[in-house]
């Protein structure tokens, strides 16, 4: 299928072909036609899929005819989406793809001065794209007007869920024009997000592109089994050996990232940092150094894990598991975008094996576990039964000052569970 049959305008398809997409995403295949016929939409997509220009370039068709019928400047279209990095993001894809349109397009987001975004709002524009937290602040402010708005778009509506942003998305809700068409777009189908379409949404189309939380196929997934304090050594080892042109690691924590950050320092390697202790300025700048080749490695908690477009980026790796098993399909879905083939890398130690079952669940797919020579595991999962206490027990070592200590306990130090054991003790 070519972008002339979905219905798309000259000037959108002149865009595109100079952007150098040669088809439509099957995304956007199945979702353009539907946002340009103006009905309701509730898609699942993954992420890197073309979701962006699926929304945008059927929306500057209809912010262009509506112009016509409209005489003055008013909010047409708003974006609302959970992170700063992604409204980052789809603000620079929309003066990407309305480039040739001469469409003005507002960013609206926390953590600077909100001065500047209330001048920025008097001049007047078509399309806000706002987390929802800086938005809820203007509007006390009544920097700007939204009744006007006739198409309302919801990205990542499940972690803005996640987030707790439901009470400031329905005052925003109600300040809009009740007649409009509203898209909503969610990685995954949790049963909250449904719930919230069902309430929001008329008579949606709803799109699956996958089942929901599908990772892409274009990526290879594996799995290295090691313990958690070895971690740090074999990642400056992989990073080393494999060469890879730009990484990008994932931790679930800021203590951890910066940890890693000094390991990779001590060992040569020159890594920047984003996480939520940092300044936006500094997470900004760490991200556009990355993404404009000046460093290979970027170390980041998963708030980078949502919205960061890195085009060829070839290498994701899991330092530990996330939290959530849905950040994992958003982690690993920072490589191989656009149809490009990418790796993700996980380092799992014993601790994180139930984590990592459910996410093999969740994708519906086993991934590949290997060892890696000289970083092996040497804890291995065991069950507290009674016949592993009683054993426990008997192997009681005279310690210090007469202490009883059991060898097992005077080994797994590091570990702050305590159903491990090492190997060697069988
Ligand atoms: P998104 O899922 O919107 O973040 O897009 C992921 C990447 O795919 C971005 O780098 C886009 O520029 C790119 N992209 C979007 N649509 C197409 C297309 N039809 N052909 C090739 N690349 C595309």
């Amino acid at each position: 299928m070519s972008f002339h049959t979905l219905g798309l305008s000259k000037p959108i398809i002149e865009t595109v072909t100079e952007l150098g997409y040669e088809n439509p995403t099957p995304v956007q295949e199945k979702v353009i036609p539907h946002i340009l016929k103006g009905k309701d939409i509730f898609a699942t997509a993954k992420t890197g899929s073309g979701k962006s220009a699926a929304f945008l370039l059927p929306l500057f068709q209809h912010i262009n005819r509506e112009r016509d019928e409209d005489k003055f400047l008013h909010v047409k279209v708003l974006i609302l989406v959970p992170t700063r990095e992604l409204a980052r993001q789809i603000y620079t894809s929309a003066q990407k793809y309305g480039s040739k349109l001469d469409v003005k397009t507002q960013l609206i987001l926390g953590g600077g001065n909100i001065d500047p975004q209330i001048q920025a709002l008097k001049l007047g524009s078509e399309i806000v794209v706002a987390t929802p937290g800086r938005l809820n602040d203007l509007l006390k402010l009544k920097a700007l007007n939204l009744t006007h708005v006739e198409h309302l778009v919801l990205d990542e509506a499940d972690t803005m869920l996640d987030m707790g942003f439901l009470s400031e998305l329905d005052t925003i809700f109600a300040l809009l024009n009740p007649k409009r068409q509203n898209l909503l777009f969610s990685a995954t189908h949790s049963g909250r997000v449904k719930f919230f379409a069902e309430k929001l949404l008329t008579s949606p189309k709803r799109i699956d592109m996958d089942e929901p939380g599908s990772a892409a196929e274009n990526i290879s997934q594996i799995a290295y089994l090691t313990d958690r304090e070895k971690k740090l050594e074999l990642l400056s080892y992989l990073i080393g050996i494999k060469n890879y042109s730009q990484v990008l690691i994932f931790s679930s924590t800021r203590a951890e990232v910066d940890e890693i950050q000094q390991e990779l320092k001590s060992a040569g390697l020159k890594a920047e940092v984003i996480h939520g202790e940092r300044t936006h300025g500094a997470r900004h700048k760490a991200l556009n150094r990355f993404k404009e080749g000046e460093v290979r490695i970027l170390v980041a908690t998963d708030i980078a894990a949502r919205g960061l477009d890195i085009p060829e980026l070839p290498c994701v790796i899991n330092f530990d598991m996330p939290q959530s098993k849905e950040d994992y399909i958003h982690r690993i879905g920072r490589t191989g975008r656009a149809g490009k083939s990418g790796e993700a890398i996980s380092l799992l130690s014993v601790d994180e094996d139930d984590m990592f079952r459910s996410i093999e669940r969740l994708i519906k797919q086993k991934i590949l576990k290997e060892n890696f020579k000289g970083y092996e595991r040497e804890l291995v999962h065991v069950k507290m039964d009674k016949k592993y206490q009683q054993e426990q027990k008997k192997q009681k070592v005279k310690g210090a000052f007469g202490k009883s200590r059991s060898k097992a306990a005077a080994k797994s130090k590091k570990t702050t569970k305590r159903d491990f054991r090492y190997k060697s003790e069988g």
